[in-house]
């Protein structure tokens, strides 16, 4: 069964991503989960802190994050606290990029 177990790594090897991904699947499953359960309420800022540093992140890599975090961006849009902080994040992120 040689043949299977080859299949089964070469398979095993193609999921893997091809870039580095900020976070792994088991975070970003957490978070899903968190967003799924917050669904239809608005985010605290509490809430939003711990979602900022990976919005960022993905917003930083090109992700469309406004899709991604709807809730986020919404309460970025209306808590000039949270930008403010989300802005220091992006400058962070910026900084390391160069
Ligand atoms: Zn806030």
């Amino acid at each position: 069964m040689a043949w299977l177990k080859r299949l089964f790594r070469s398979k095993e090897k193609a999921a893997k991503p091809e870039h580095k991904m900020a976070m792994t699947s088991e975070q970003a499953d957490k978070m899903l989960r968190m967003i799924e359960h917050t669904q239809d309420e608005e985010l605290s800022c509490d809430e939003v802190f711990k979602l900022l540093y990976i919005y960022a992140e993905m917003a930083s890599l090109g992700e469309d994050v406004g899709e991604l975090f709807p809730l986020v961006e919404h309460h970025l849009e209306m808590c000039p606290d949270c930008r403010e902080e989300y802005e220091a994040v992006m400058r962070i992120l910026e900084k390391r990029m160069d």
